[in-house]
């Protein structure tokens, strides 16, 4: 039975935003749904570099 290697991807709120297999690699751009920050996700070799995008405030 293989183990889970899942790595769970957090915004800086701590909201959960996904989840990704290890094997995944490239950029995920993706909108935390708590407080609307947009944050770049690249996975490179099983290491999470989280960075956040610039947005325009809206209001
Ligand atoms: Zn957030």
């Amino acid at each position: 039975m293989a183990e889970s290697e899942e790595i769970v991807v957090r915004c800086r709120c701590g909201q959960r935003l996904f989840d990704f297999d290890p094997m995944t690699k490239g950029i995920i751009t993706t909108k935390c749904p708590r407080c609307k920050a947009v944050m770049a996700v690249s996975i490179m070799n099983r290491k999470i570099k989280c960075t956040e995008q610039i947005a325009a405030h809206a209001g």
